[in-house]
């Protein structure tokens, strides 16, 4: 059986997507991925996706996507995609040895934001250890914190969180930022932000939330304690596209690319969300995107008939 359209990944902008798609009786195949849910899945309270006024946890939401995604038909195969073949159609996605065949796809299985890999952090994700300022930067008014990286990322975040934080600390691993002149400009100028060159983080500290983080300066080679509330992390993300490498156009960083509208470099093949968008990164830009994204492929299969 050929179906009309495969998305996969099943964030905000693949469950939109899919909801839109299904609408349009078109019976997506939704595959969403051993981590379903994608990024909001990692968050506590999300605060700033319209309809919530009150908030509403990350992994909650998804449910609520998924369950609208579902009421109209969407079918979810909880699965990784290992393999892709878009050199003709009907395009062939395989699961391990399982291959579908579909007329047409989305693609939306975002990025991952990278993470130090220390101990601590993990343990203290969504309880003081954030990679999204935008999401948590509200819970830190009048605190202390630290963000580690010297990309734009980074000195973006820290710009941000001075909106809320008393002070924030940049620790950066070198003794030069890689972020562009003027973010640096703001940085120095900034009366709230201190740095910390050629310092990494070796351990994040706390039980049940962040008190503090180990520094090491890696040029004196010694370790200090640095008593903080939060420690954001932002040395960068890593699109997930590794399985479309050869088979559709990525840009030098490994993200897909986009030409009209949502159409990658393969007509009937679509894409939406973080695995597209470095810029913006929110959930409620993602799902726009799906949207986007399910429109433009449903008058795509349209044109073909
Ligand atoms: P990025 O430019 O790759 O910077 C990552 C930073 O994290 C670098 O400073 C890097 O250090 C550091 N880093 C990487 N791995 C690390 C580790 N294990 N431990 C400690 N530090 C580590 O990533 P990004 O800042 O996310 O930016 C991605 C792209 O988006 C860039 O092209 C950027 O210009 C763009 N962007 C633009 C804006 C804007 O214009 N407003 C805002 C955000 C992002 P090193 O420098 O030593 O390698």
């Amino acid at each position: 059986m050929t179906e009309q359209m495969i998305i996969v990944g099943s964030g905000p902008a693949g469950l939109t997507a899919a909801v839109y798609a299904a609408r349009a009786s078109l019976q997506p195949l939704l595959i969403e991925g051993i981590e379903a849910g994608g990024q909001l899945m990692l968050t506590t309270d999300v605060e700033n996706y319209p309809g919530f006024p009150d908030g509403v946890m990350g992994p909650e939401m998804m449910e609520l996507f998924r369950k609208q995604a579902e009421r109209f038909g969407t079918r979810i195969l909880r699965s990784d995609v290992t393999k892709v073949d878009f050199s003709k159609r009907p395009f062939k996605i395989w699961v391990g040895d399982e291959v579908h065949e579909t007329e047409a796809v989305i693609i939306s299985t975002g990025a991952s934001a990278r993470w130090l890999g220390v101990p601590g952090e993990e343990k203290l994700r969504g309880h003081g250890v954030s990679a999204c300022a935008t999401c948590d930067g509200f819970f830190f008014r009048d605190r202390e914190i630290v963000v580690v990286g010297g990309g734009d990322s980074a000195l973006e975040e820290a710009l941000f969180l001075t909106k809320f934080a008393s002070k924030v600390t940049i620790i950066h691993r070198r003794d030069e930022f890689r972020a562009s002149k003027i973010m640096a400009e703001r940085v120095f100028a900034h009366d709230k932000i201190k740095i910390r060159w050629n310092n990494v983080v070796e351990e994040i500290l706390g039980d049940d939330a962040v008190t503090g983080v180990l520094l090491r300066d890696v040029v004196k080679d010694e370790t200090e304690e640095l008593s903080v509330d939060g420690a954001f992390i932002a040395i960068g993300h890593t699109p997930n596209t590794s399985v479309f490498d050869g088979q559709l156009s990525l840009d030098a960083k490994g993200y897909l690319e986009t030409f009209e509208n949502t159409s990658t470099s393969v007509a009937g093949v679509f894409a939406a969300g973080d695995v597209v968008d470095f810029t913006y990164r929110q959930a409620v830009t993602a799902a726009g995107m799906g949207c986007e994204a399910a429109l433009d492929a449903e008058r795509w299969l349209e044109s073909q008939e």
